[in-house]
């Protein structure tokens, strides 16, 4: 990672070290932070006389090598520095909530439009709709291009920033081409690496926000970090960390609830942690334990399931969406908890 002394480098200057870094068969990825441009490496970059070369030039501050398998996600790292903004919120900064329908049925786009100015309402900073599913079953409803014009419009009455997933690159061009505001990558496609590099690549310099479920099979943190990594490193520093539950599941529960990690992911990087409690328990009569726990756990924010009227949704939503009010009073409670469970977080023990 190369950290230049102005705020970025003059396109003279990265191409020097272009020149020099191919020399070794390494090439270079510029990641526009919010401060800082910084200059990842791929390839091998321990190469003492190539860091020597890039050390001595006078352009250049620091040649930083960390040694864990993610690189621009660790907290040492030059991107530590970096906000990753939604609309008017800082995302790290507070606690702050997402929410909104599991599924946009483009049958009935008045519930999603109610849903979105209710939890406009509630308090919330982003609305999410899905426009495509991943489902299990090939046979139950897979999304629906018109669902995306419902998600603008929702954005455009509220003037919030709006969010959904996409599992293929026809879903990513037609998010972009839109300007959808965050970029969801869901459970199923958190190790789908092909999907990871060219939601990074495609985002590269935009404020576009790309939220990261963890893997339903995910074991070790670093494993989320290393996903995470894989967006960073196509150009996009704009990543959050979504943990959702993994498999097996908790009995009686959708899978097992790992808010806990929410201390240990913010104790190995700088980006802000947002957990979805509504995939977690699965039941909307437990999602706001699962909220609470977050909060007390030091998440920086939730992205929930919240529909008008759960019983006339599709999806998720009957089972697992909450009421905007419980939103609204949800989001009281977290920020309180949040608050007074911040005097157990400081000093940050890095581990
Ligand atoms: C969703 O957010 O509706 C969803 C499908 O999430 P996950 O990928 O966590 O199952
Ligand atoms: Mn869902």
């Amino acid at each position: 990672m190369i950290l230049p002394r102005e705020k970025s480098l003059t396109s003279a200057q990265l191409a020097e070290v272009e020149g020099i870094l191919a020399e070794y068969g390494c090439t270079v990825t510029v990641i526009s932070g919010t401060t800082r441009t910084i200059y990842a490496i791929s390839g091998d970059e321990r190469d003492e006389e190539m860091v020597g070369r890039i050390e001595g030039l006078d352009y250049v501050e620091r040649f930083d090598r960390i040694q864990a398998p993610y690189r621009l996600m660790h907290h040492a790292s030059d991107l530590s520095s970096h906000k990753v903004r939604l609309g008017g919120a800082v995302l790290g900064e507070g606690f702050h909530v997402i929410a909104g329908q599991c599924t946009i049925d483009p049958k009935n786009p008045q519930y999603f439009l109610e849903t979105a100015h209710a939890v406009k309402e509630a308090g919330a900073v982003a609305i999410r709709g899905g426009v495509w599913k991943p489902r299990t079953s090939p046979t139950a409803y897979q999304g629906d291009d018109k669902a995306l014009d419902i998600l603008l419009r929702a954005r455009q009455e509220t003037g919030l920033p709006v969010s959904t997933e996409v599992m293929e690159d026809r879903h990513l061009q037609v998010v972009i081409d839109a300007g959808v505001d965050v970029i969801q990558i869901g459970t199923r496609n958190a190790l789908n690496y092909g999907l990871l590099k060219v939601v990074g690549r495609g985002t590269a310099g935009t404020k576009t926000v790309v939220l990261l479920k963890r893997g339903m099979h995910m074991g070790p943190v670093d494993e989320f970090l290393c996903a995470a990594e894989y967006i960073a490193a196509g150009g996009n520093p704009n990543v959050v960390l979504c943990p959702r539950g993994t498999k097996p599941e908790l009995d009686g529960y959708r899978n097992f609830p790992d808010e806990s990690i929410s201390p240990l992911l913010k104790a190995r990087t700088w980006a802000p942690v947002v957990v979805d409690p509504s995939h977690s328990v699965g039941k909307s009569a437990f999602v706001p334990f699962a909220s609470l726990a977050a909060a007390a756990y030091g998440a920086d924010g939730l992205n929930v399931e919240t529909h008008v009227c759960g019983s006339k949704g599709i999806g998720d939503d009957p089972k697992q969406a909450i009421t905007p009010d419980t939103l609204a009073q949800l989001v009281r409670d977290c920020k309180e908890i949040h608050g007074r469970s911040a005097g157990y977080r400081l000093p940050v023990q890095k581990a």
